[in-house]
């Protein structure tokens, strides 16, 4: 690796840890949450078209850093006034069903800056092995994955999942470029 590339992955790497001990940054995926869930509650419910009240429920996300506490322990959704089925908004907090926040799924599975990030609860070396190859192998054959695909500026070297992603967004600043990434990773609005 190049003297310079290896500088600029440190220098991300930085931000990044950095941004993971500022509550503000968990305060603005929390403000994205919140608008997702507004948008899945104006279109009412989709089995039966009656309104949508919230019924949010703890959550106890893995490696999630104390800055994260206060923004972090509540999964926003929504429950019918009709047929009572419960209607889980997406989020750029928790993907799916994971257990780990979306933030460090994204960041410790890069290659770039998934190694420096202390700070953080360790993360065994079998669950970054299944993670890494949910990027390699499932999340491409994804519809999100194969949306993504045609979103990013083709390179001669294939595409590795997360880092492509990390590296084609560009921001203002580094907490709003890695909300991005995050809000991307839900497919198109
Ligand atoms: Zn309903």
């Amino acid at each position: 690796m190049s003297p310079l590339l290896c500088r600029a992955m440190k220098e991300t790497s930085a931000v990044c840890h950095a941004l993971l001990q500022t509550p503000a940054f968990f305060a603005l995926l929390r403000r994205i949450d919140e608008d997702l869930m507004k948008v899945a509650r104006d279109r009412g419910c989709c089995h039966c078209g009656s309104v949508l009240h919230s019924a949010n429920y703890p959550r106890k996300p893995r490696g999630c850093p104390p800055a994260a506490h206060p923004d972090c322990n509540t999964r926003l959704s929504l429950c019918c006034a009709g047929c009572r089925k419960r209607m889980t908004p997406d989020s750029v907090r928790f993907l799916g069903r994971r257990v780990w926040l979306a933030i460090v799924l994204v960041l410790r599975s890069s290659r770039a800056t998934g190694a420096c990030l202390d700070g953080l609860p360790a993360i065994s070396w079998a669950t970054l092995k299944r993670w890494r190859q949910w990027w390699t192998e499932t999340f491409p054959k994804t519809p999100v994955g194969r949306w993504l695909r045609g979103l990013i500026p083709p390179t001669p070297e294939p595409f590795i999942y997360p880092d492509c992603l990390l590296q084609s967004v560009e921001h203002d600043s580094e907490d709003e470029r890695l909300a991005a990434v995050l809000l991307l990773l839900l497919g198109p609005a």
